[in-house]
Parts: C-alpha cells; structure tokens; sequence
C-alpha cells in the first residue's frame, strides 16, 4: 500500500508541473526522470520496463521496482532481472517506444512554444524601444533606452541559445528512439534463430499478400515445408547443428522464393511457410520442388571441421489462394497437402487439390 501511494504521488507531482500535458508526456517525463535518478541506460527493454512500472500496469513488477528503489538497489543490472521476471513482450515494447516517441514530440511542441514567448518579449521590447525613439530624447534618455535594447538582446540571444541546445538534444534523442522503435518492431516480427519472419510477421505478411493479389486480381501460391526426419538429425548431430540447418533451409528458401518478390516465415519448430505472388498452385510447386531438389542434391558439411552430415530433404503442400480464404484457410490446405506428401514417403512437394 505504501509502495503504491509513493507512485501516486510521483504522478500527481509530475502532472501538476504542467496540468495541460496530456498523461503519456507525464508519464515520459517520468520515465526519464527514473533514468536520470537511476543513471540507466534507456534502451528499449529498460523503457519497457519504466513505463509499465510508471502506469503501474504490472502490480507484482510495481513492487518489486519499489522495493528495489527503497534499498537503494533499483540499478541496470536490477533492470534485466526484473525484465526477465516479470516477462513483457516485443508488443508491448513497440508500445512504449510509441508512446516515448508521442511523448518527445510533446515535449518538443511545449520547448518551441517557450521560444515563441520569448521572442514575442523581445518583439514587444523593440517595439516599445522604436514608439519611444518617435518623442523628444535627451543623451541620458537615449542611453537609457540603448542600456534597456541591448540587455533584451542579450536575454533573447540566451533564449536562443538555450533553444537551440535544446532542440539538438531532443533532435537526438529522437533519432535514438526512432531507431530504437524500429529495431523493436523488426524484432517483434522476426524469428531470432533464422532471421525470418516469425509466426506472427508472417501472418501480418501473408494477410497482406492476399489482400493485393486481390486487388490486382493475381494469383498467390503459399507453401508450408516440414523438414523430413529433423528429430532423427537433432538425435544425431546434436541441437546446435540441427539449429544451424534450420538456418541454412530458411536461408535457402529465401534465395529461392526472392525472384517471386515473395518470403519465408517460420511457422514454429522446422516448419514453415512460403508465400509466393503472381503463381497459381502449379507455379507455386514448381518453385518449391525446384528448391527441393537443390536442398536434397547437396551432402551438408559440419562448418567446424569439414566432416559430412549426409543429406537432409523437406516435403511440402502448396495451396493457392481462393476468394473466399482467409489466411489461416489457406494455409489449412497447404499443411492437408504436406502430410499428404508426408504420408507418400517425404522428400517431395504436393499441391492441394480440395
Ligand atoms: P517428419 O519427417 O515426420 O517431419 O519427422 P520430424 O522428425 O522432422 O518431425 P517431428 O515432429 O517428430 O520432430 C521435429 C523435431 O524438430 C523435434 C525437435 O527436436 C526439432 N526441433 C524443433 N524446433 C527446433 C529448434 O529450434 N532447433 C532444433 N535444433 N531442433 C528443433
Ligand atoms: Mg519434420
Ligand atoms: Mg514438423
């Protein structure tokens, strides 16, 4: 209870600074007072972090981060502990580097609107300079008004100043967060052992795909490769080479399906998917078997000393996209498709033909 009050005081205290900022500048500014109080490095998983903390979306973490602030122990290191404790997605890290970004562009319009005020001071003091020079001047006058002159330019010059070291600052800080927020939405849809896109990347992607195969009434042949035998490598070879052939595959898959304009994602485990424009089903499996056949006639060689890890193969079912399909029903019929080449004995590539 205690922990919890502190975090409503933070928040009324930073809100009634300036009343008219909307919440998520409040709790940007939060954000990097923490860091700043903290001296952490605010990468995207520790602006994840903070900012679920700030809009105390995760009790348990709340706590945990208050207890460690209360000890004196809330550090960089504190911070990968509790991230991974505490769990948090990629999604929601787009979401916090969104609402970082929305937040500096706030911070950013409140910068620029004070340098408007000043030079609009600085206006007035010219103007009021200018009306007096119009009347009768006498020499202890005029250096008066010259005294009063110069001393406006000397605060707007520091206004200036001032500004533009301010709008450098937050101009990088930008760029970093800019970069730091498509770097996360790259990760969020990539799969980090094949560098392909992952289960979600490619459903989004493949949505996609039919939606302008629609529009440009083309055709869309979507493949789904299974790995033959890949537990029986694994047993074999060992997991860090199976990984290594899963990379190898995903790799091949893409140098072949790039000359479509299409792509690969992985479904999960050795699986994955093939999404190849402007091919009916028939094109689609003559570009997959074209693939197979390459990946088959090759004997794959351990990287480290040479030795050969004999042949590996894939099968697959290729569907093409109906009207009426969604992606998931797509996607049915090319998997109906593979254990049915799974079934005639592997190493081949099947079309659907429901
Ligand atoms: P099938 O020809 O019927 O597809 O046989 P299979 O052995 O390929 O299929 P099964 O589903 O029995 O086994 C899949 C194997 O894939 C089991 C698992 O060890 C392996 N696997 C799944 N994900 C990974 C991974 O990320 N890395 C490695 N090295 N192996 C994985
Ligand atoms: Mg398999
Ligand atoms: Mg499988």
């Amino acid at each position: 209870m205690a922990a919890e009050n502190r975090r409503i005081e933070r928040a009324a205290g930073a809100a009634g600074a300036d009343a008219a900022a909307a919440p998520s500048l409040v709790w940007f500014d939060q954000v990097r007072s923490l860091a700043v109080a903290h001296r952490l490095v605010l990468d995207p998983p520790t602006y994840a972090l903070l900012w679920r903390y700030v809009r105390d979306e995760d009790h348990a973490l709340s706590l945990a981060i208050d207890t460690a602030i209360a000890l004196g122990s809330f550090s960089q290191a504190a911070i990968a502990d509790l991230a991974r404790a505490h769990g948090g997605d990629s999604k929601a890290e787009v979401t916090a580097l969104v609402a970082a970004a929305h937040g500096q562009a706030e911070a950013l319009t409140r910068r620029i609107e004070a340098g408007r005020t000043d030079i609009a001071d600085y206006g007035r003091a010219i103007a009021d300079g200018g009306a007096r020079l119009e009347g009768p001047l006498d020499a202890g006058a005029l250096a008066a008004l010259l005294a009063q002159l110069g001393a406006a330019t000397t605060t707007m010059q520091a206004a200036n100043t001032r500004l533009e070291g301010e709008l450098a600052a937050a101009a990088s800080e930008t760029r970093g967060l800019v970069e730091a927020l498509g770097k996360a939405e790259r990760a969020a849809v990539t799969d980090a052992l094949t560098g392909v896109l992952n289960r979600r990347g490619t459903f989004e992607a493949l949505g996609k795909a039919q939606a302008s195969a629609r529009e440009a009434g083309s055709e869309l042949a979507v493949a789904i490769v299974d790995i033959d035998h890949f537990k029986r490598f694994n047993d074999r070879f060992g997991h860090g080479l199976g990984d290594e052939v899963l990379r190898f595959v995903a790799g091949h898959l893409a140098d072949r399906v790039a000359p479509t304009g299409g792509f690969v994602g992985r479904l999960g485990g050795e699986e994955f998917v093939v999404v190849i424009p402007d091919h009916d089903i028939a094109g689609g499996v003559g570009v997959i078997d074209r693939a197979r056949a390459a990946l088959a006639g090759q004997i794959l060689r351990n990287a480290a000393d040479g030795s050969s890890m004999g042949r590996i193969s894939f099968s697959a079912g290729v569907a093409g996209d109906r009207a009426d399909d969604d992606c998931d029903s797509l996607v049915e019929r090319a998997d109906r498709a593979l254990y049915t080449a799974k079934r005639m004995g592997r190493d081949r590539v099947v079309p659907d033909r429901s």
